[in-house]
């Protein structure tokens, strides 16, 4: 079967398997699973944006019969450009990873399945990886670039405001609104501290604390010495056009106008099969894993978000790189 076809007939089995709710006797989804249960790939690797096409390009290269579950959720979909990756500055997220996916895919070792992976089991030599739509596949060695969610506070229109003027990052999007008007939300040392990084690029900056204020009175003294305000309202909501924020609004009622703001979310695994395979997690709530990307269950590697808090595209795609070199590796080390 020629890759084109193939990866289409893969792509086909999800489309099928929507078709579950019809009568067993007329369900071309049995059949299908039937076939695709018995399919062994090299890799699998869950997660199929920067990180996961980065892995696939080293390992596809690597002449290794790779598959790639992904469902299409990549944590920086709204932000309207992207920056900080040479060569594709200013790019939308999409155009940057529709370009990395057609050049991934131009290899026919490497297989794209679109769909989200619920469960993994470890068998006597491989793992075996079940789909929403309950497809199953089995692999050698299995890679997590599944990145991370972020969990929006329940501030009114925040979520509408992230990645747009509510910011993760001043590598990715400060200079977009350098000397401008702008905010931390954060408290006691997380605030202290991103306070002290943003100065670089503001000298109009507001520290929100968003209730009583947890910094300590050195903190406090140094901060004001370098003209950085101090807010411990609390905050109701944010004021926004198509999430380009305009005033923050407290809990009193009082408004103040504002650019951008910056803040650091807590974030959970947006996967839970590694877990299930035994991985361990890092205090912060990262997948641990080693320096070459080895996470803590053997044939397990992870790469990307869920791995660091470092979070830009060139240090997923650095990962990636990486795991895909380290798991061909092994590979080579069981089979010479
Ligand atoms: C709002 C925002 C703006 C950003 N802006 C920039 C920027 O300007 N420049 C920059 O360099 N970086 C930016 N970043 C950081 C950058 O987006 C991340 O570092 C990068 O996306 C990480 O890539 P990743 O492949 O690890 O994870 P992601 O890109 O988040 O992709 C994870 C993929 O895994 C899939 N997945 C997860 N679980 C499963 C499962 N069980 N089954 C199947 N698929 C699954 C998801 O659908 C998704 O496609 C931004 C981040 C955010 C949050």
């Amino acid at each position: 079967m020629k890759n084109l076809d193939r990866r289409t007939f893969i792509k086909q089995g999800g489309i099928l398997a929507t078709a579950f709710a019809v009568p067993l006797s007329f369900n071309p989804f049995i059949e299908h699973k039937e076939m695709t249960e018995k399919k062994h790939f090299d890799v699998i690797i869950i997660g199929g944006s920067y990180a996961g096409l980065a892995t696939a390009m080293a390992l596809g290269r690597a002449v290794r019969k790779v598959l790639i579950i992904d469902s299409g959720k990549p944590c920086n979909w709204q932000t309207p450009h992207s920056h900080n990756f040479l060569t594709q500055d200013g790019k939308t997220p999409k155009e940057i990873s529709s370009l990395a996916k057609q050049q991934v895919l131009a290899y026919n070792t490497i297989t794209f399945f679109e769909g989200y992976a619920i469960k993994g089991l470890k068998t006597k030599n491989n793992f075996e990886i079940e789909t929403e739509t309950g497809v199953v596949f089995s692999t050698s060695k299995l890679v997590f670039a599944t990145g991370v969610k972020d969990m929006m506070p329940s501030i009114g229109g925040f979520s509408e405001c992230w990645g747009i003027s509510v910011l993760h990052c001043p590598y990715c999007h400060g200079y977009e609104v350098k000397n401008e008007k702008t905010g931390i939300l954060g408290n006691g040392e997380y605030g202290f501290e991103f306070s002290k990084l943003i100065s670089n690029w503001t000298k109009d900056l507001t520290l929100f604390t968003n209730g009583a204020s947890t910094l300590t009175i050195e903190q406090t003294s140094l901060l004001e010495q370098k003209h950085i305000k101090i807010i411990e309202k609390e905050i109701e909501a944010l004021e926004h056009i198509n999430g380009y924020l305009k005033q923050i609004i407290f809990k009193d009622g009082s408004k103040t106008s504002i650019k951008a703001i910056y803040t650091r979310l807590p974030f959970e695994q947006n996967c839970s099969i590694s877990e299930q395979l035994g991985c361990e997690l890092t205090e912060e709530g990262h997948l641990k894993v080693d320096t070459f990307q080895k996470a803590t269950t053997n044939g397990v590697f992870a790469c990307g978000d869920n791995v660091t808090r470092m979070r830009t595209i060139a240090i997923a795609i650095a990962m990636g790189t990486t795991t895909g070199m380290t798991v061909n590796k092994e590979l080579v080390e069981e089979s010479f």
